[in-house]
């Protein structure tokens, strides 16, 4: 099998970023960026307008920022592989990756495969709907986005991100509803009051979000009453999902530890997993901060941990 010093797997800021230092490391990584998995350079592919990346006073689009981050991977040598990651085989000290066609014997393996924020299959919510046209899956990186300001919007679920998520809208919206398909928030009680106590926010119990409709972009929602089951056609211009991600990390099956959410556990301040030698940095580990910017510094943390760790076990 071929061998290799370090495989890092997933191609967001985190992956990108562990690749950039450990190149300048002269490790000479592989990255398995994906295929089917999605587009390679992760969440922000599917992002418009970054405003709130540091260096960028102007802004810059998902796919241009993570284009600069693959590059400047590449300039210092890392080798990018289109394919997903099927399985891995972590059990010894010398770890497998197996990726579709590519399988690869490494001393170390970075993980930065992620987070998919979790959609509702309404109608209009879709790609031939209004995805990415008044509807999205984070408020923090589109909210600021011209076709919501002064807007009435809709953010659905009810934990703590549902809640950070319609407060940071208030700031764009003329209101800003928050709609819950039960009649208590899962969101921390002091989150909960900020939700219950803000002017612009209403919450909606029992409710959900049946159909969305529009022109060019969203311009109304139908809520429907999970109790009455009666249906309400109302104007908005935004749909926000916030019910939970979900950790990709089905190909590890299992073998490293994880929080009851799924999310991979590391030694806090570190992107150390439980198996010595197999690290963790980005989303995959971090269901708090969710930044392209905290996932870009995860990604460093991983590399300078697996750099050490090489060099330990020489
Ligand atoms: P979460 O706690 O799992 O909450 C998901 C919410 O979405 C729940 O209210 C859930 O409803 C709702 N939901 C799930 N599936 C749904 C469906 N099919 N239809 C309608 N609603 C649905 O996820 P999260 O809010 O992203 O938080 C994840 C973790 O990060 C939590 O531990 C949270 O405390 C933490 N976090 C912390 C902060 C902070 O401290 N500032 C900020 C963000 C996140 P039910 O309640 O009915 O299940």
């Amino acid at each position: 099998m071929e061998k290799q010093q370090l495989v890092i797997i997933g191609s967001g800021p985190a992956g990108y970023t562990a690749a950039i230092y450990a190149a300048r490391a002269n490790l000479a990584p592989v990255l398995f960026e994906g295929f089917f998995s999605g587009p390679a350079g992760g969440q922000l592919m599917t992002t418009t307008d970054v405003e709130n990346y540091p260096g960028f006073a102007e802004g810059v689009t998902g796919p241009e920022l993570m284009d600069a981050f693959r590059n400047q991977a590449i300039r210092f040598g890392t080798e990018m592989v289109r394919e997903d990651v099927e399985k891995v085989d972590l059990t010894s000290g010398s770890f497998k990756v197996f990726g579709k066609k590519r399988e690869i014997e490494a001393k170390s393996v970075i993980i930065a495969t992620g987070a998919t924020a979790k959609r509702l299959d309404i109608k209009g919510a879709g790609e031939d709907g209004f995805w990415q046209k008044g509807v999205t899956a984070c408020a923090i990186c589109d909210g600021a986005m011209p076709i919501f300001r002064g807007n009435e919007l809709y953010v659905i679920g009810g934990g703590d991100s549902a809640v950070e998520e319609a407060i940071f809208l208030t700031k764009y919206g003329s209101r800003v509803f928050l709609v819950h398909r039960r009649d208590e928030l899962r969101a921390s009680k002091i989150m909960a009051k900020r939700a219950i106590d803000h002017p612009k926010i209403e919450i909606l119990w029992n409710s959900e979000i049946s159909c969305i409709e529009g022109d060019k972009v969203v311009k109304s929602v139908t809520l429907k009453n999970t109790l009455s089951q009666k249906e309400e056609k109302r104007d908005a211009a935004g749909v926000f999902f916030a019910i939970g991600h979900t950790p990709n990390t089905a190909f590890l099956g299992g073998q490293l530890q994880t929080n009851e959410q799924g999310y991979l556990l590391v030694k806090p301040g570190t992107s150390l997993t439980n198996i010595p030698g197999v690290f963790a940095a980005g989303d995959v580990q971090d269901a708090i901060y969710r930044q392209a910017i905290t996932a870009a510094g995860s990604g460093c943390m991983a590399a300078i941990d697996a750099e050490r760790y090489l060099a330990h076990n020489e």
